[in-house]
């Protein structure tokens, strides 16, 4: 859909032809908090049951849309609802290649439930595109990556896997949850479908959780809509609303967050106890080029590497201004110890290979003060 409207502009009035307008135009767009819908004629109405359709749910899916560009998205309970309903494109036989970098919680759903079911997965190091192509099947469906990945913050080039998905016909499936539609559009890039958290950087207050699944293709959307709709995993109108009351100030958040950021990975960078930041933003990290063409920004999440277990755990329970807790792209910074937290799921020889190890660190940084920020994890890590 085109839409004349700049990145702020949609962030804060979605859709400006929203498909359903409601009476007293209200300046915060109404929670329709009702399980169904009046008819006043027999079949279809324009709404009929919540967990099919409410107005709510459907402005903030319009936003999100447009934010991304694509056709049309469907809002979820949770991310990992939105990426359960797309994996159910898939039948027994089919392949699909994954990032072997992955949130914790893609790889249990895949480990668990979708292997379970017949479907291949193979996980590939998806930054080096001769790999992806060489795990390339004819029954492969789809390429499914995070870029950055979470928590080595590896950069995969999207561009270069739409185009080998495109050769296979394949999906290339793009979890932006970390950069979000502000800093990264994968549908731009070539991708077919984008996946969110919304519980992270779309809502962006640590206070609900939501997921979303982004497609630009029509059909496909009818496709994932009716997944939705059957599986059940949809997001409630109240969820809505606080992820649309979230959006509005995405731009001026991830803002922050960067630059809070940057200031953040440089003074790390620069301490005794630090041996190694992980940050696109910083020149020599390995994706910063390819980021710089493909991304407007680095965002929000940094992870480091300190001198031993001893000084992770001594950070993690040192900290009083940030949060050790899980979750990320809130305003409230918090660090994660990825070993047990986040990633305990994925096999540990790639672990090993990736580097998420008992000295590992991962930082969703917030908008609160950098200097204050700095000064906590100064403290921290001294002890
Ligand atoms: C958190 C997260 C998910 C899962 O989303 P939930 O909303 O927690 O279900 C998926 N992908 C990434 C990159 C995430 O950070």
């Amino acid at each position: 859909m085109s839409n004349p409207y700049g990145f702020e502009t949609r962030c804060v009035h979605g859709r400006p032809d929203r498909a359903f307008e409601d009476g007293a135009r209200s300046v915060s767009f109404p929670i329709y908090q009702t399980a169904t819908f009046g008819h006043t004629f027999i079949g279809h109405g324009q709404f009929n049951y919540t967990r099919q359709d409410n107005p709510t749910r459907l402005h903030l899916e319009e936003t999100v849309a447009a934010l991304e560009q694509g056709v049309d998205a469907i809002a979820f309970a949770s991310g990992m609802a939105a990426i359960s309903a797309v994996m159910e494109l898939f039948s027994p036989g089919d392949h699909v290649i994954c990032g072997e970098d992955l949130y914790g919680g893609t790889t249990r759903l895949f480990n668990n439930v979708n292997i379970k079911n017949g479907v291949g997965i193979e996980y590939v190091d998806t930054t080096d595109i001769a790999k992806v192509r060489a795990a390339v099947r004819p029954e492969t469906k789809a390429i499914y990556l995070e870029t950055p990945t979470n928590p080595m913050m590896n950069v995969s080039d999207i561009r270069a896997c739409a185009a080998v998905a495109k050769e296979t016909g394949a999906l290339l499936i793009v979890d932006n949850t970390f950069l979000s539609p502000y800093f990264q559009k994968p549908l731009l890039l070539g991708a077919d479908v984008v996946i969110h958290s919304g519980s992270k950087f779309l809502s962006g207050h640590n206070d609900t959780i939501s997921g979303f699944v982004v497609v630009k293709d029509q059909a496909l959307a009818e496709r994932v809509r009716l997944l939705g709709k059957t599986t059940g995993g949809m997001l409630a109108p109240f969820d809505s609303w606080l992820v649309m009351r979230g959006i509005k100030t995405l731009a001026l958040r991830m803002e922050k967050a960067q630059q809070n950021a940057l200031r953040l990975a440089k003074a790390l960078r620069e301490n005794p106890h630090v041996t190694a930041v992980y940050y696109p933003g910083l020149p020599e990290h390995p994706g910063h080029e390819l980021s710089l063409r493909q991304t407007s920004g680095f965002g929000g999440m940094l992870s480091f590497r300190v001198d031993s277990r001893e000084t992770a755990e001594r950070v993690l329970l040192g900290v009083k201004l940030v949060t050790f807790a899980e979750t990320l792209g809130g305003t409230e910074s918090l660090i994660t110890y990825p070993l047990t937290q986040t990633h305990e799921m994925v096999a540990e020889d790639i672990r090993e290979r990736l580097g998420i190890t008992d000295t590992l660190l991962r930082l969703s940084v917030g908008i609160e003060d950098a200097e204050d920020l700095l000064a906590d994890l100064t403290q921290a890590l001294e002890g």
